[in-house]
This record gives structure tokens, sequence and C-alpha cells, in this order.
């Protein structure tokens, strides 16, 4: 890396993350690392730990998720959810599908594996009392078979638009007809500009955060609880399972900088992602079903520090290992 833009991305860092002013200024990977561990905190550790410690690409370029037949439905199978008066959770244990809901029709975050999307997504409509014939739009966080399999379905027999990073478009028609799950027709590709979607009464401001793959999305949208709206920051790509080079660090860096301002300038109190393991979607989603104490949070609403200290975690340990490989 260039010592100016070395430079650069640090002032950039410490302008977004003046509540962790410590985490800005170290240099090292294991300060680095340090200070990702601070930033992450007890509400973000299943993250950190993922990113942190032993990433999942340390020996080279990991194996792309599973493609294998159907496991065992107990081991991944989970009830939908209501969890936010427009938010309703239709993942599986492992891997998050939402539905919002909006005057105009329904918008799902992330289709699962192939295995997953009727019982899941179709069938969890259903059971909460929505129609899937409502799905106007899908948006893929980004192109890996545990988040899009479902998404040529969804678009065929309900003929939802499929919103994709354009890179992440670029990589799915590649595959074969035969691919799990087929492969969708192209619709609507994000470009670095980013888009806001808008259905109804609700915006989904769509954010191009590259990194995990080259066309991942991010989110930020609102939800509803009782009288109040807050606001969601959705990060779609997380684990370094892609080539280990510098310069991919600092792509995913970049977007964690980016995403960080992002989710402050929208005062985001609440982090969801696309693996139950990174937000604890499952358990989250059955804490929610449960009565709350007067004035008691939302169990999603973590504030909006701990918010940037889950970007700020991100950045933190992309740029530990960036730093670990000069
Ligand atoms: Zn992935």
């Amino acid at each position: 890396m260039h010592a100016r833009s070395l430079v650069a991305a640090t002032l950039l860092a410490v302008c977004v993350a003046n509540t962790h002013a410590q985490s800005t200024v170290a240099t090292t990977p294991d300060r680095l690392v340090a200070a990702a561990k601070r930033a992450a905190g007890s509400d973000h550790a299943g993250t950190f730990l993922r990113i942190c410690v032993a990433p999942d690409n340390l020996n080279g370029t990991p194996r792309p998720p599973p493609t294998r037949a159907a496991p065992d439905r107990a081991a991944w199978y989970a009830h939908p959810y209501k969890v936010f008066d427009n938010l309703y959770f239709l993942g599986t244990q492992i891997h998050s599908a939402w539905a919002v809901t909006t005057s105009a029709g329904i918008i799902v975050f992330d289709t699962l594996f192939d295995y997953a999307v009727e019982p899941e997504i179709v069938d969890g409509l259903s059971t909460l009392g929505l129609d899937p014939k409502n799905i106007k739009y899908v948006l893929i966080s980004h192109a890996h078979g545990d988040h899009d399999q479902g998404a040529a379905m969804l678009q065929s027999r309900y003929g939802a638009k499929i919103v994709m990073g354009a890179a992440d478009w670029e990589s799915t028609l590649q595959r074969p007809a035969s691919a799990p799950g087929g492969v969708p027709k192209r619709d609507i590709a994000v470009g670095p500009e980013g888009l806001k979607i808008t259905l109804g009464d609700t915006t989904i401001d769509v954010i191009a955060t590259p990194g995990h793959t080259q066309g991942t999305l991010s989110y930020l949208f609102p939800v509803r609880d009782g009288k109040r709206t807050l606001t969601v920051a959705y990060s779609g790509g997380t684990a370094f399972n892609f080539p280990r080079a510098a310069e991919n660090f600092a792509i995913y860096r970049d977007s964690a900088i980016k995403m960080a301002a992002a989710a402050k300038a929208a005062g985001a109190t609440i982090v969801m992602s696309n693996h139950t393991e990174f937000d604890r979607a499952w358990d989250r989603a059955r804490i929610a079903q449960l009565p709350r104490a007067q004035g008691e949070k939302h169990p999603y609403e973590i504030g909006t520090e701990s918010v940037q200290g889950y970007f700020e975690m991100m950045r933190d340990c992309a740029e530990a290992q960036r730093l670990s490989m000069n």
C-alpha cells in the first residue's frame, strides 16, 4: 500500500470512528486485532472470532460454501417469526432471509439454499399470514449459494425483481443451467454508486460494499417497533473467504469504513447480517416473541455506538490481515 493512501485511509477511519479513536492509531496486526476486539465488545464476539481469529482464507482461498444435497431438516429448519412490525424472519437456523412488508408488497432479503426456499420463505410467509405472490423485490446480499439459490424460483414463480451487485450478476450468469436452484435472469444490477429501492411507503438504501464478493450489497432500512421507527444497518458479506491478497483486504476495509459512515449518518441502532452467527438472528427472532417489560428495548436494538463498533471491527480485522501480508 502506498504511504499516501494509508494516511488517507487512517484519516478517514479517524473521522468515521471518533468514539473509538484508540482503534484507529493501531498500525500493527496485533494492535489492530486488539482494537477490533475492543470495538466488537460482547455484542459482536461471534463475528470477531470468525474474521479476526484464524480467518477462513489464512491459507489461501478457502472452499466456497457447500452446495450439497439437503442435509437433515432438523439441522437447519427454523420456524418463521415476526420480529418487527414490518420485518419477518424467514431464515434457517444458520442463514437468514427476511421479508420487509410495505404498503405495496413485500421485499425479500436473500433466498437461502435451494432446499430451504420453499419451506422457509414460501411456506414461512404463508404461516405468518403473508402472501408470497406479493413479493415484488428480492435483494441478494451476495452471490454465494447459501444466499441466492432460491432467487430463480422466486423470480419465475412470482415475477419478483432480483437485485444484485453488478459483479455478482456476472458470476451468477456464468453458472450452468443445472446449478442448484437454477439461474435467475438478469434484472437489476447495482453499481458502485448504490441504489435506492422504494416500494410503497418504504425505501431501502442499497450500498455497494465489495469485499466478501466483488458485488456484495449492504442496506439501510427502517423497521417499526410500535410507535418507534428504528434504522437497521444490514451487512451483506462478512467472512474472509476471498483470495488472500492485500488489495482484497483493502477493498473490504474501505467498504467497512463506508458502511460505518452510512450507518452513522442514518442513525442506525441495529446491525443485521445474513448468517445467524453474526447477529444471533435465530435467537433474537425468538426472544422478540417474549413480552417486554416497560421500557425494555427490542432485542435487536444495540445503539449507535455498538453499530459503529461492528463496522470498526470489520475494518480493523481486514486491515490486520492486509498488514500481516507485508
Ligand atoms: Zn458468502
